[in-house]
């Protein structure tokens, strides 16, 4: 089932302590579009100047990425200037260009209005609201994606998104940005009453918390020796998480937990080098190894089949219960 996203198409220049990138192609939908082309097809609405490289429009046409909604307008690409200091969890944004965003209003064609997945990534919250409310019906899915500048900018359209999407990803920072608590559980408990059924925190190497009104879900990070760029991870996140619901149609709980570890396993590939240089060249070899890894990396047994050993406190000698005697 294939995937529509709105987000942007951005030029980056980024600087970290492995070293630095100007104007690279990047871009929220650009990063979700290229991370979810693995698994399905996708479709970009998003707008770029006229300065937007052969070379970069071919990196989507490598990835078979649907380009029909990707406008040409006379002027500027979306510019975004950030910096990561030795926390590698937070991007220090130290310029917004806007560019041809400033005077996009996107029109989907018939076709883009009946995707079954929608993405609403990164953008103004103006146009996310313009293209979800030009869909013919009510997609299976709609995920939603923001950031501080948005959140200080457009709160009130801001908040009409969160009440429309089925789940809402944002990070730790702007999840207590949101909401004003400090706990995540209860920022979470916060964001799902103003309408979102799932909350996905993402964490940087942390990893990411997934809430539900009645379930809690967990995915690790996986632990690289060296994270060289974190710019897109978020978005890539994204695309393994709905390219994975899309192809394989499972919108159970178990469905989103395994989906929570391919946005991981998408992210993971993300930060190994600047830009899309790592995530655009991936085999599907590739990503089935670190999904394996995934598994190897977080299972341990059934507490069935090795009930803990643990009872009260013991006396010296004592066997605690559930411990076994030795034959
Ligand atoms: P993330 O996955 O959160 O690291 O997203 C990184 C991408 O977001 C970069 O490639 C930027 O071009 C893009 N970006 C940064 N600021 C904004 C913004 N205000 N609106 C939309 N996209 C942005």
């Amino acid at each position: 089932m294939s995937i529509l996203v709105v987000g942007s198409v951005a030029l980056d220049s980024v600087k970290t302590p492995a070293g630095s990138r100007q104007d690279a192609l990047g871009g929220s939908a650009t990063y979700f579009a290229v991370a979810s082309s693995y698994f399905a097809p996708v479709s970009v609405v998003a707008a770029v100047g006229d300065d937007f490289r052969a070379e970069d429009r071919r990196v989507l046409e490598d990835h078979h990425v649907d380009m029909a909604g990707l406008a040409i307008f006379p002027g500027k690409t979306f510019r975004w200037v950030g910096e990561y200091g030795q926390d590698m969890n937070t991007a220090h944004t130290l310029d917004t260009q806007l560019n041809v965003f400033a005077r996009f209003s996107p029109r989907l064609g018939p076709d883009q209005r009946k995707r079954p997945f929608l993405f609403l990534a990164n953008i103004d919250p103006e146009l996310q609201q313009q293209v979800l409310y030009q869909m013919e019906e009510r997609p299976k899915l709609v995920v939603g994606d923001t950031m501080d500048f948005w959140i200080r900018g457009k709160p009130q359209a801001l908040r009409q998104v969160i009440a429309n999407v089925d789940i809402l990803m944002v990070n730790e920072a702007e999840a207590r940005q949101l909401t004003g608590e400090t706990s995540l559980v209860r920022a979470a408990r916060h964001l799902l009453r103003q309408g979102p059924r799932m909350v996905v925190v993402k964490r940087g190497e942390y990893g990411a918390l997934g809430f539900t009104a009645d379930a809690t879900f967990a995915t690790p990070a996986y632990p690289l020796e060296t994270v060289v760029d974190p710019t897109g991870a978020g978005d890539s996140f994204a695309g393994g998480f709905l390219g994975y619901l899309a192809a394989s149609g499972d919108l159970t709980l178990d469905g989103f937990h395994r989906a929570m570890v391919v946005g991981s396993v998408m992210a993971s590939f993300t930060v190994e080098s600047f830009g899309l240089e790592r995530l655009r060249s991936l085999t599907p070899e590739d990503i089935q190894e670190r999904y394996q890894e995934f598994w190897r990396l977080t299972y341990f047994g059934s507490p069935a089949d090795a009930p803990l050993p643990v009872g009260s406190p013991r006396l010296p000698g004592r066997r605690p219960a559930g411990a076994r005697r030795s034959p």
